[in-house]
């Protein structure tokens, strides 16, 4: 019994929604990759963030 080929579902960026190009698998482009890698080294700058943050900075003890 052979097993079928499992092809990947193509999937589509996950920063645009564009259809994903093999090369820069899994986005469409080396410029959604570079911008999920900032997501990945930035953080939480150069993207909005819309979560519950602790008021830090006005109430700091030290
Ligand atoms: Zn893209």
């Amino acid at each position: 019994m052979t097993e079928p080929v499992r092809l990947r579902p193509k999937r589509p960026c996950p920063i645009c929604s564009k259809p994903s190009a093999q090369k820069y698998h899994p986005f469409c482009s080396s410029r959604c990759a570079q911008i999920d890698l900032n997501r990945w080294f930035g953080g939480n700058y150069a993207i909005p963030v819309e979560e519950d943050e602790p008021d830090e900075g006005e109430n700091r003890e030290e």
